[in-house]
């Protein structure tokens, strides 16, 4: 298969791609993968599969798919391929929940020297390592690759790069529990779909929805949230979309379980569960087994709840989720207390204290910690972050966490 008739058949792949007759798509690829005897179609045709396999949630594929296509970048002798390869190894790494390698290979890529056209990838660079280091629950870094992100989507007028970092953004403060900004961002997402995505693919829309559905959850706007959950889904459904689908009926569980009605959350729960085992989002498993257990605990059945924080903890040491081990220790904390096991009580204080420590998930202003409730936060342009009222009342010295930054804030 020569280079026009590669081109051709890669185009027949794409619409049909977007008719979603996946399978279909994927057939013609997988025979442009095989017969073609171009190089650079080869490359492009790499990137169509791992792009379907990602949306899909067929991460270990993805990974397969990302590793050929680096041996072809090298092939090319192309320096704008290569990074490009290694962005695609670095997201199937971070949908695999393997953060450290996600990490790495961003770094990989940032340190590459690109032209200008492979320059543009450092905004996506950025969202994916920022998104693998809020997997291990390093805030601050974060934060401050998110801000990054954000810089380069406005500088090269990127708007679904900015689409997709306000989505993060959203994951981010519901995780610090500033419920405020985590609404605030993926509505600025939602109005971006709106206002520029008319050619985008409905995914952009649907993880809006998804994101403000999370937010409007926490802030216990239950009806708001079920609608955009329900926008959500509906559109994951259509597009065959397993790892939303997974997202969203755990959302689902969620809100259930928000209302007590703990005999419909209980089968969403499984529903999520077994979708998130499927494509390996281990992240996704650690929210799910927390669901349940605390569902439990609303019954009284302490054990059946400990049963699952168990599970919960091993995937989230395997991880390095530290926020999902606090969070998990809380759990216990009160479990035990409940049954008067003073013992294994003082071990998960301290331990969760320890989770504390290790995040330095308090304000460097009064010391008080930072995402055990709702409270409004605020970053400054160095990506450490306060309470906003401490912010307010403390005038103009430098940021107190590192000193060199001015007090401005900043714009995340
Ligand atoms: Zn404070
Ligand atoms: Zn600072």
């Amino acid at each position: 298969m020569g280079q026009d008739q590669t081109k051709q058949q890669i185009e027949k792949g794409l619409q049909l791609y977007q008719s979603n007759q996946t399978e279909k798509a994927l057939q013609v690829w997988m025979r442009v993968l095989e017969k073609t005897t171009d190089p650079a179609g080869r490359f492009r045709v790499l990137g169509c599969l791992i792009t379907a396999h990602s949306e899909m949630g067929r991460y270990k594929d993805m990974l397969k798919f990302a590793v050929v296509q680096i041996d072809t970048a090298r092939e090319l002798e192309d320096p704008d391929y290569l990074m490009e390869s290694y962005l695609n190894l670095a997201r199937s790494n971070e949908k695999l929940c393997e953060f450290q390698k996600t990490i790495s290979y961003c770094k990989t890529c940032l340190n590459m020297q690109g032209t200008t056209v492979s320059l543009q990838l450092n905004g996506q660079v950025s969202l994916s390592m920022g998104n693998a280091f809020l997997g291990l629950s390093i805030f601050q870094k974060a934060l401050e690759c998110f801000e990054k992100a954000l810089r380069y989507a406005h500088n090269n007028d990127d708007k679904m790069l900015e689409c997709r970092v306000c989505c993060s953004l959203g994951s981010f403060y519901t995780l610090i529990k500033d419920y405020e900004k985590a609404l605030f961002f993926p509505c600025k997402a939602a109005e971006l779909v709106n206002d520029y995505g008319k050619g985008w693919s409905l995914k952009y829309r649907a993880m809006s929805q998804y994101h403000m559905a999370v937010a409007y959850r926490k802030l216990g706007h239950l009806a708001d949230a079920m609608e955009c959950c329900e926008e959500s889904m509906k559109i994951a459904l259509q597009h065959g979309d397993r790892p939303l689908q997974a997202l969203c009926l755990l959302c689902f569980a969620d809100i259930h379980r928000s209302r007590a009605d703990i005999q419909t959350a209980f089968p969403r729960y499984d529903s999520s569960m077994s979708i998130m085992t499927e494509i390996g989002n281990r992240l996704g498993q650690i929210q799910v087994l927390l669901g349940v257990a605390k569902c439990w605990v609303i019954q009284k059945e302490l054990d059946k709840a400990l049963e699952g924080i168990e599970k919960a903890q091993e995937l989230a040491e395997g991880l390095g989720n530290k926020l999902g081990l606090l969070k998990l220790h809380c759990l216990c904390e009160g479990i035990y207390r409940t049954k008067g096991q003073q013992r294994e009580l003082r071990d998960h204080v301290v331990k969760f204290h320890e989770c504390v420590e290790e995040m330095e998930l308090y304000c460097g202003m009064c010391g008080e910690s930072i995402g055990e409730k709702n409270n409004q936060l605020q970053a400054l342009p160095c990506s450490h972050f306060f309470h906003l009222k401490c912010l307010q009342t403390n005038g103009t010295r430098g940021c107190p966490n590192c000193r060199r930054s001015s007090m401005k804030p900043g714009f995340v």
